[in-house]
């Protein structure tokens, strides 16, 4: 057995999440995808098989899976259902990620269980209308009064699971950053049930070229009061534990851009070999098989980057920049296997009545959200820059 290879638990995961993927999912994407109607009930079924307290430890009620594992999951998942997929990453690894990377051993215990049972939905709330890639710049803030509750006043913008959500994690800054310290210094998180605030509001729902029928939603803040033991980590130090997040997050979201392309490709492929032009099928053309060939070699390619950030993140390593080569590319090859396959597919491509173009659509976000490709590059060049920086010296 290899290290590629499925092992047995992998197999038997993946074995029941297709059925009822097959059998459950696949027939109403498409017209989930028309109503833009949220699917709890599907995401509770997923709650009661495990998938949604993925990496949640067994003893707040999850299934303790290691990071590997989780990315088969969400490439799978994203093959038959992109919404299904954002909602499962986001409510997994934002969301419940934080809680588990920054909360108090009573804070697992309260919020976890019912996070991983999916008896509640979990957000996390970073962006706002003014700070997306330069999240460090947000403007909510919280502050606090003498008997250690918290004030937050703001909004955040984009955030998935937003109107449907139960808990939230959001950022605010409840400190100036101290001298010689970036803007990000002085942020703090916080996570509270929505059932148990007054002052929070849902505002405008987002609506999406896909992922039509994953929640978007605008939270609003106006006079928040959360409990002092709302704070989640360390005060004004919450952007180390967004950044952690983040870069477990990307694995999440570079799975979901492979899946898609991969359910691109698998269409696309399968369509050439049965469509005929000029007596025979197109796929007989050199041009069209070895587009096949070159798509096939980079969603491989972006499988086993995405192997590789997972392996580093569970071995307990250093993982930003695997993370990040991860999402840059798996997203971006994800993307490009669903414009092709829509050019595959000629004029039914661009129909509604065949997958692909949902598929586009949906894929579309994978190189937008939790980091874009820009920022991804950002990350990449600055660790080679680091690397290679010192003078050449002529020889
Ligand atoms: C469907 C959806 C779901 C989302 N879910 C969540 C969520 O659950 N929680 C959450 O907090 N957020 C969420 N987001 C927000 C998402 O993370 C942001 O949209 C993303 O980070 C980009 O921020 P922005 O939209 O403000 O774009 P901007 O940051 O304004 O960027 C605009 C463009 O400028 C480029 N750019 C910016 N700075 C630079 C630079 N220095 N160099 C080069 N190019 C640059 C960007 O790459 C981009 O192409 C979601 C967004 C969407 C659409």
């Amino acid at each position: 057995m290899t290290a590629y290879d499925l092992t047995t638990d992998q197999r038997t995961i993946l074995n029941s999440l297709q059925a009822f993927l097959k059998n459950k999912v696949a027939p109403g994407a498409a017209e989930r995808d028309r109503t833009s109607e949220f699917p709890a009930d599907l995401a509770r079924e997923l709650g009661d098989m495990g998938v949604m307290g993925a990496q949640t430890p067994e003893e707040y009620g999850g299934s303790g899976l290691d990071t590997a594992t989780f990315a088969l999951i969400i490439e799978e998942i994203a093959a038959y259902d992109g919404s299904l997929c954002l909602t499962v990453a986001s409510h997994n690894s934002l969301c419940q990620g934080h809680i588990l990377v920054a909360g108090t051993e009573a804070q697992k215990r309260k919020f976890l269980p019912d996070l991983a049972s999916a008896r509640v939905f979990g957000a996390w709330g970073l962006t706002e209308p003014e700070s997306g890639s330069d999240s460090g710049g947000l403007k909510t803030r919280a502050v606090q009064n003498p008997d250690g509750s918290w004030v937050l006043n703001g909004s955040k913008n984009f955030i998935t699971q937003g109107s449907v959500g139960g808990t939230y994690v959001v950022l605010a800054r409840t400190d100036a950053p101290r001298a010689g310290r970036s803007k990000t210094d002085g942020i703090s998180a916080f996570v509270f049930n929505r059932s148990e605030v007054q002052g929070f509001s849902v505002g405008r729902k987002e609506d999406k070229l896909g992922l039509r029928s994953s929640d978007t939603a605008q939270l609003i803040f106006s006079d928040m009061t959360l409990p002092a033991e709302a704070l989640l980590g360390t005060r004004g130090q919450a952007f180390r534990d967004v950044m952690r997040v983040l870069d477990g997050g990307r694995i999440g979201i570079a799975s979901m851009g492979l899946g898609l392309g991969r359910a691109a490709f698998e269409y696309a492929a399968r369509y050439s070999a049965s469509r005929e032009q000029f007596g025979r099928p197109i796929a007989a053309n050199e041009g069209v098989a070895f587009r096949l060939a070159d798509m096939d070699v980079e969603l491989e390619a972006a499988r086993l980057l995405i192997r590789k950030a997972a392996d580093l993140k569970d071995a307990g390593a250093d993982f930003a920049l695997a993370a990040a080569r991860a999402k840059l590319y798996a997203t971006e090859v994800g993307v490009r296997a669903c414009d092709e396959a829509i050019q595959f597919l000629g004029g039914y491509g661009y129909i509604r009545e065949y997958p692909v173009e949902r598929f586009w659509r949906d894929n579309r976000l994978t190189r937008i959200g939790e980091g874009t490709s820009e920022v991804q590059r950002m990350v990449i060049s600055r660790a080679v820059l680091a690397k290679y920086s010192e003078a050449l010296t002529p020889t």
